[in-house]
């Protein structure tokens, strides 16, 4: 997985297509994320006794990790990532692949 909770990510396909917005989930199994305000889905509600009314509910749907790429702010684009191992901390780390910035170093 190279998407994680948190990562901010540039959407490439879809009507949320160029949206910059935030993981706010991953599975990994699936290979799939959740991303803020990304692919929205309305989800009708049947009355409930603390909701009699019922209503429609939006959620966010997972989208494949295919479809995003980790947003790079120094190139002001979506980029592919290469792992490095970080010297100090000996962790791997994401590091941009254009213009070498480290994502995981915080
Ligand atoms: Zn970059």
């Amino acid at each position: 997985m190279h998407l994680k909770k948190d990562d901010k990510v540039i959407i490439l396909t879809g009507k949320d297509r160029q949206k910059i917005a935030k993981v706010l989930k991953s599975i990994p199994k699936k290979s799939r994320i959740i991303v803020e305000g990304v692919n929205v889905i309305s989800r009708h509600q049947k009355p409930t006794q603390s909701n009699p009314e019922g209503g429609v509910v939006k959620k966010e749907a997972s989208i494949h990790i295919s479809n995003a790429l980790l947003y790079c702010e120094t190139c002001q684009k979506g980029v592919r990532t290469k792992l490095k191992i970080d010297e100090k901390s000996a962790k791997k780390i994401r590091v941009c692949s254009k213009c070498g910035y480290e994502f995981d170093k915080k």
